[in-house]
């Protein structure tokens, strides 16, 4: 079966969004729209905000279906 989770990446955060999980509460939508818009495809565009802001809203995920990882600098 396909893996239904969506993986998201701009240098060394990673953005993963599980739709099995999320209770479509919006608060990611309303917090940061510019990365987060349903109304387009991919939905989420890591281009729309710094990669901490992304990562505070990314936090504030009530249900958990989105998560990040941030791989850490070599070197
Ligand atoms: S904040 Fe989380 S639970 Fe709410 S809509 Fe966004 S991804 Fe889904």
């Amino acid at each position: 079966m396909k893996d239904p989770v969506q993986r998201y990446a701009k240098g060394p955060l990673s953005v993963t969004f599980d739709p099995r999980v999320c209770t479509h509460s919006a608060v990611c939508v309303r917090g940061l729209y510019d990365v987060f818009d349903v109304s387009k495809k991919p939905w989420v565009n890591l281009d729309g905000a710094s990669a901490e802001r992304v990562v505070e809203q990314v936090k504030r995920c009530p249900s958990g279906a989105l998560q990040f990882t941030v791989e850490a600098s070599k070197g």
